[in-house]
């Protein structure tokens, strides 16, 4: 892939976008222009499919990063007299549980490692001890370490036992199966410049068309009003306030070539060669993973730093950006840690060559592994 002299982005967003991506910003679009409209149609018709939403879903796009949809989604679906369940195992567990405090929706949390992922007998139990909960707020998989939740068999105990869930697919859609024929998932959201490899700037909310149109009125905020933005969209076919209109183009290009490449399968089969060849060529060069293989989902990968005494994120992110690749800090509460990223516009030669520098970076910094 041409990549011209731009570093490459091994983070979880944003990430190395094509060239036909950022070609595709190059022009100025109208907010209330038709051909740009029907882009918008285009890409959530879309955006349904590639999780088999078929007629029963809707997508609704919010303007913002991904946390912004989250927070539209949490707010507009879920009602006053509800009670949310969240397993908490990594850092966008824990910003789910903020957004759910600050608008003042009951929850209730439940404390896991940030290497364990739930499980559905957990998730049971906790509907068993707590009869209050109505829904279920999950990540599907939880960036901060990498690790994935069983989504389909968490899926299936909430249809099983009628609760609403709510899923957060941000660093997940595109690249791994999610299947909304299977039943049990609500509503799921996702954003512009993640597996999709868009730019940034644009969330969404796939959901059950039934639930969206029962939950009119129900916002606790006037800008992240999902109804709102879906009943406006309905009527006039434009966004209710600026759309991100270039990242909405850039979106129809990645979505394009997500196609042209093979959809999901193709993209997470992508990802996970990325993965495994990250995975042991790092720990040919001394490096272990924080996750044990079967926990580990293909987006990033978040190692053990280096015991040495003089170990400093900074100075090794530096001695890697010369090079060309942008790493990322780690994102746990204990422990030092930094991520490798597996997802973006890239091939496995920048895994191979990304190595390569932090085995280069290691030895220039005179750190032992
Ligand atoms: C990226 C991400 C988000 C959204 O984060 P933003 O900084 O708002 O883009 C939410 N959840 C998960 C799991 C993510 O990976």
């Amino acid at each position: 892939m041409i990549l011209g002299n731009d570093p490459v982005l091994l983070t979880p967003g944003p990430l190395t976008t094509s060239p036909a991506t950022r070609q595709a910003m190059l022009r100025d679009w109208g907010s209330w222009d038709a051909a740009f409209n029907r882009i918008t149609q285009s890409v959530c018709a879309d955006l349904v499919d590639i999780v088999h939403g078929g007629q029963a879903y809707v997508c609704v796009p919010m303007q913002g990063s991904g946390t912004f949809a989250v927070e539209a989604a949490l707010g507009s679906l879920v009602p006053a007299d509800a009670c949310v369940l969240v397993a908490n195992n990594g850092a966008y567990c824990e910003r789910m549980l903020r957004i759910l405090e600050r608008l003042g929706i009951a929850h209730v949390a439940l404390p896991l490692a940030e290497d364990q992922p739930v499980s559905a007998d957990m998730i049971e139990a906790a509907f068993a001890r707590e009869a209050r909960i109505t829904h279920v707020g999950l990540v599907h998989l939880e960036t901060s370490a990498g690790l994935l939740n069983p989504l389909d068999q968490i899926a299936a105990v909430c249809l099983r036992q009628g609760k609403r869930l709510i899923v957060d697919a941000m660093s997940s859609f595109g690249a791994l199966p999610i299947d909304l024929r299977l039943g049990g998932i609500d509503a799921l959201v996702s954003a512009s410049g993640k597996c999709l490899e868009g730019v940034p700037g644009l969330g969404f909310v796939i959901v059950r068309r039934a639930l969206l149109e029962a939950s009119g009125g129900r916002a606790r905020s006037l800008a992240l009003d999902l109804y709102d933005q879906y009943q406006y969209m309905r009527e006039t076919t434009r966004w209710r306030f600026t759309p991100p209109t270039h990242v909405v183009a850039a979106l129809r290009a990645a979505l394009d070539q997500f196609q042209a490449e093979g959809g999901q399968p193709a993209r997470g089969a992508r990802y996970e060669q990325h993965c495994a060849v990250l995975v042991r060529e790092m720990r040919r060069l001394g490096f272990v993973p924080f996750l044990p293989p079967e926990h580990q989902a293909p987006a990033i990968v978040t190692f053990h730093a280096p015991r040495d005494p003089a170990w400093q994120f900074d100075a090794f992110y530096q001695a890697v950006r010369a090079e060309g690749y942008v790493l990322y800090p780690g994102k746990l509460t204990r422990g030092e840690t930094f991520r490798v990223g597996c997802i973006g516009a890239i091939d496995v030669n920048e895994i191979h060559n990304v190595v390569a520098a932090i085995g280069r970076a290691i030895d220039s910094l005179g750190w032992r592994v």
